[in-house]
């Protein structure tokens, strides 16, 4: 290490080899009494949580109480990878779960990291660190895998923003410019200690580039929680990561799918998505051309500028002479940059530096949906709020909010400290970021988040509730991440029904409901929103990215199978239970059905933990009408004949001569049943009460009716 430092606590442990896909062990460490120890991992661990986010939640459960808020020391965060996290062969292996008590929706809250730290950590013999206690003063923790020692540190280091700070830190742990690949750090930024919308940053070291790139545990706030405990940066120095670092039990099997698969992605990704050079991008024109591109707050679906933000632009903003995975063979290598930005605005401006992405998401929240369509603009919000620990989605969604209220009057410039949030004024925005990052003014109200925006909007300044609650577009608290689904009744379950809020992740549905028609009934939606959300779930158990699941396809995927069987493209299904076997060497595993009772389990064990936690009944699982339908006249308008035809169609009311008004209140009683039918239905095929509740059987036949989980759901049922 090249400076002084003090070193508040250390723990010496065996260095041990990985064993199909674990370490064995998870790492405890205490930041209120300085004290490390090392946890053993069980085999109800292995056989039942799998790995990743399932540890996570089963350690979190494990950890805290009842009653424990975001910001009580027995809070914790927990970051996993998975048993399949850090292999090389197969695109997409490298991913970390970061677990936690979310600030925005005070539930359990996962959120899934590209960079290299999970599969590091895993190496350097921890299946997963679980952190809890707050510090005195700035630490960092560094988990050195090469000596085996964990040290609790206070360092000279003053930065937290992360573009310098990862620089930094990178410096005091590397002993060479080789070592510096071994390296990977979790850190937030200034936003992060001022809102509780702040993310964790997890890097990579690029030695190409000869600096270290960072991706986002965007959602819930995890990087608030980082900051709350005075975490400067989690870091891990592992051994030279190799082909058979996770000691798989069938090294061949993994290989072949691996091979078969990286041959797919190259013939197939420029026919089909063009990830490899547009990433996320390509999405931007698909989504505006089929009216799903949230524009002015969620409002509107397309918009005539989308051009200037979508995938052809970013295709030669990136840099594409270099393949960009954000883990070793990734071949799908989605996770561009954007090199050489200049900064234009707040304490970095003149420098130059680089921004990681923008990936579709960012687009869409802090562009389109703020009626913000320059790209220089974008890179700039992005920008910040990466450096600054801020979630570019949450925060993308609530400046739409704020600027849907300026608009109506419900803020104005004396409300707003002097800003004018007007839609499309791209230099408000950023200044509202940079009071974010300064922790004044009024982005200090805005980092609150909608749901406690909405309260404070409505006491302070008598806004209607009812408005705010309908245009305030948030489920369970967390910010909506970017698709209209007015027209997606499946997708509408898809952000409401999500236990950790409303994040696409889970579920992402419209295509298959509005584009390819394919769940027409409440019963095909219903089983979309099992089979679905469970099948994503699975990658967060093992460490992986769902990106190369479906967004590179076989070429006859579509000739073979059709519906929702093509949605789930049953090839690359079994190259997963492949992959599972073959690391695991779990040979009782043979089909995709059983990936998905793997995730049936932590499923349904992370919906008793909301309901642990208070939450996790049918009120919780609510949505606002924004979401669902036309909140004002001037939205209903502009879609007026689509929404007249449904009337008449669907509801068998005759808009003839008609008010917008009263149309408008006709189409909110018919779509709002809709979405209960649909809940009552998704309930129902998940095994859970009408009230959300798992059944006492569905937790006997997932193995998780352990008697703490039972206590929860017979409290929950009134018993
Ligand atoms: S597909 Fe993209 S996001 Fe997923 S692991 Fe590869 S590079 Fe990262």
């Amino acid at each position: 290490m090249n400076q002084e430092y003090s070193l508040l606590a250390e723990f010496n442990y065996d260095l041990v080899d990985v064993e199909r896909g674990y370490a064995n062990r998870t790492l405890y460490v205490n930041l209120s009494d300085n004290t490390i120890h090392s946890k053993p991992v069980t085999n109800t661990m292995k056989d039942i949580f799998i790995g990743g986010r399932g540890f996570g939640l089963w350690l979190l459960w494990d950890g805290i109480r009842d009653d424990t808020q975001w910001d009580d020391p027995e809070n914790e965060i927990v970051i996993s990878s998975g048993p399949i996290g850090g292999i090389t062969q197969y695109p997409g292996s490298g991913k970390s779960i970061v677990v936690t008590v979310s600030p925005t929706t005070q539930c359990a809250v996962d959120s899934n990291v590209g960079g290299h730290f999970g599969p590091y950590l895993k190496f350097a013999g921890w299946d997963a660190i679980e952190i809890q206690g707050k510090a005195e003063r700035d630490v960092i923790v560094f988990v050195d895998g090469v000596k085996g020692k964990v040290s609790i540190l206070e360092t000279p280091i003053e930065t937290v923003d992360t573009h310098l700070l990862g620089e930094e830190v990178l410096e005091l742990f590397a002993d060479s410019e080789m070592e510096k690949r071994s390296i990977s750090s979790v850190t937030a930024g200034l936003g992060a200690d001022h809102t509780l919308i702040g993310c964790l940053n997890v890097s990579l070291y690029d030695p190409r580039r000869q600096h270290i790139r960072v991706k986002q545990a965007g959602r819930g706030g995890t990087g608030t929680v980082l900051r709350d405990k005075k975490i400067k940066a989690l870091v891990v120095k592992s051994p030279p990561v190799k082909g058979d670092s996770n000691q798989p039990a069938d090294l061949e099997r993994i290989t072949r799918v691996g091979r078969t698969m990286n041959k797919e992605v190259y013939q197939q990704d420029p026919l089909q998505n063009s990830m490899r050079t547009k990433g996320t991008t390509m999405l931007v024109d698909i989504i505006d051309y089929n009216d799903l591109l949230p524009v002015n707050n969620f409002q509107y679906g397309s918009h005539p500028e989308t051009p200037k933000i979508a995938g052809d632009f970013w295709e030669k903003r990136f840099e594409q002479n270099l393949p960009d995975g954000c883990w070793y063979g990734c071949t799908v290598s989605c996770s561009h940059t954007a090199e050489g930005y200049l900064i234009k605005t707040g304490p970095y401006q003149g420098q130059r530096s680089y921004v990681d992405g923008p990936e579709y998401e960012t687009i869409a929240a802090v562009g389109s949906n703020c009626g913000i369509f320059d790209p220089e603009a974008i890179l700039e919000l992005n920008f910040y709020c990466d450096t600054y620990g801020i979630d570019t989605i949450s925060f993308g969604t609530l400046t739409a909010f704020i600027m849907e209220c300026y608009e109506a009057g419900i803020l104005n410039r004396d409300r707003t400290g002097g800003l004018e949030l007007n839609f499309g004024n791209a230099e408000s925005s950023i200044e509202l970021l940079h009071q974010m990052g300064r922790g004044q003014g009024f982005g200090r109200t805005a980092g609150l988040g909608i749901r406690r925006m909405k309260q404070i909007f409505a006491e302070k300044y008598a806004a209607d509730p009812q408005f705010l609650q309908d245009i305030g577009m948030e489920a369970k608290g967390m910010e909506y991440s970017e698709y209209i689904t007015k027209e997606s009744l499946a997708q509408q379950g898809g952000y409401g029904l999500a236990n950790k809020g409303a994040q696409h992740d889970e579920a992402w549905l419209i295509f298959m409901d509005i584009v390819h028609k394919s769940i027409p009934s409440f019963e095909d939606k219903a089983e979309a929103l099992h089979y679905f959300p469970m099948f994503r779930t699975w990658f967060g158990l093992n460490g992986l990215c769902k990106l190369p699941w479906n967004d590179v396809e076989p070429a006859d995927n579509r000739k073979l199978y059709s519906g929702m069987e093509a949605a789930k493209v049953p090839e690359h299904v079994q190259n997963y239970v492949d992959l599972f076997v073959g690391v695991t060497g779990r040979s009782e595993v043979k089909s995709g059905e059983d990936l998905v009772r793997m995730s049936e389990a932590v499923y349904n064990f992370q919906r008793v933990f909301n309901l642990r936690l208070g939450f996790g009944t049918r009120e919780h699982d609510a949505i606002p009408y924004r979401s669902v339908g036309p909140v004002t006249a001037r939205e209903y308008e502009s879609r007026q004949e689509r929404y007249d035809k449904q009337l008449q169609d669907l509801v068998g009311f005759d808009p003839t001569g008609k008010t917008t008004q009263e149309k408008m209140a006709e189409l909110r009683k018919y779509r709002e049943a809709q979405y209960e039918k649909l809940v009552d239905a998704v309930y129902k095929r998940r095994g859970w009460t009408s009230q959300g509740v798992p059944t006492l059987e569905t937790l006997k036949r997932l193995k998780v009716d352990f008697p703490e989980v039972v206590k929860v759901v017979q409290q929950a049922n009134g018993e």
